[in-house]
This record gives C-alpha cells, structure tokens and sequence, in this order.
C-alpha cells in the first residue's frame, strides 16, 4: 500500500491497519503520519511472514494486501500445497469497496465480460482482507481450469490441505461452490463482519 491512494481507498487501508491494532488514529481517509507509520508497521510483520515460505510475484503481491493473520493462514496453504507437488498461486485477495463494486458491474449495466460476482463493495470477505483465491497450475504455468477429472482432483487435494489449518474452503459450500476461494473463519455474517471493519474494530 502507499500514499498515492485516494480517499475510500485511504479509508479502506486505515480500516484494516485499525482493525489489526496498528493503527491508533481516526478513520478519516487522509493519508498522514499515523497511516504511514502503521503501513510500515504492517509491511513489517508480513515481511516477517516470508519465513513460512516464499511464493512468486503475483502471489506475494496479493499476499501483502491480505490481513496479517491470513497472510499467515495463505503462505502456510501455499507451502503445503508446494510440498505435496502442487503448483498453486494467489491470484486475488484483498479488495477494497471500489475494487468490489468494478468487478461486480462486469457483465452488468452494459459493461462487457461475464459476470463474476454477486457480491458489491461490503458484501463479500475479500474486502475485509480475509478471503483470498487460489489457481492451479500445470508445470508449464498453464492455468487448470478444472475441465478434467484430474484437474478437479487436484483443486480438491488443495482443499483438503487447508482443512488442518481450520480454513474455510469455498469448494465445500452445498449452495454456489467457488472452488477457488478460501477464507479465514469468523463464525459471523459478512454483515456483522463489515460492522467490525468498518469501525476499525478486530474481526479476524
Ligand atoms: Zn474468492
């Protein structure tokens, strides 16, 4: 994160920097000393969290955006899943409001692409920096689709993985599976949890 953010997206940082008891200051979207201090705080302690493995470029990128627990939770499902000859990557994570509301008008209101999600900015796990997605790879780097039996076994393996780590894996919902998709636990409604992060207080 940095400073050239804007406003929604400045408040959306603090929030998550508040929420993991960073980040002492009000939420007011201004990036100032108190938010700078926190993000070096933040990119501090998930540094520190290469030691549970370290992944390729678009996986670290996601993972930094992640709250610091599930940068935890994610290195170690990445690293399991390296061990057991699985080629896995982050390929989403944290969104902010904006970045939720962009990608659910996708297919919507005349915008072009298939519809992706049903989720706006609030709605879904990814903008409370506790969900993320994973995608499988072949040796060659070739993206698994899971058109195949194989293909499918292989996004369950990884599912499995992620059970002794008390993750919750999308691919295990009886209504609307998203195999892809893995979340740090709550016990709480996505509403209930957005209350949370939206006052700054701890929800993970
Ligand atoms: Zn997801």
């Amino acid at each position: 994160m940095s400073r050239h953010l804007f406003g929604d997206d400045v408040i959306f940082h603090q929030r998550l920097l508040k929420a993991q008891g960073l980040y002492g200051g009000t939420l007011d979207g201004r990036w100032g000393p108190l938010t700078e201090a926190a993000d070096a705080e933040f990119e501090r302690r998930g540094a520190g969290l290469r030691a549970l493995g370290e992944f390729e470029a678009r996986s670290e990128r996601v993972l930094a955006g992640l709250h610091l627990k599930a940068q935890m939770a994610a290195r170690r499902l990445l690293a399991l899943a390296r061990e057991g000859g699985l080629v896995a990557r982050l390929v989403s994570g944290t969104r902010s409001y904006a970045e939720q509301d962009r990608l659910h008008a996708q297919g919507r209101y005349g915008n072009a692409g298939p519809r992706v999600t049903n989720a706006r900015g609030g709605q879904s796990n990814h903008n409370f920096g506790i969900a993320w997605d994973i995608g499988l790879f072949d040796a060659e780097g070739q993206y698994l689709n899971g058109d195949t039996a194989a293909e499918i076994d292989a996004y369950r393996r990884l599912g499995a993985l992620a059970r002794p780590l008390a993750l919750e894996w999308g691919g295990d919902w009886s209504s609307l599976p998203d195999v892809p998709h893995y979340q740090l636990p709550t016990g709480r409604s996505v509403a209930a949890t957005r209350r949370l992060f939206e006052a700054g207080q701890p929800y993970a």
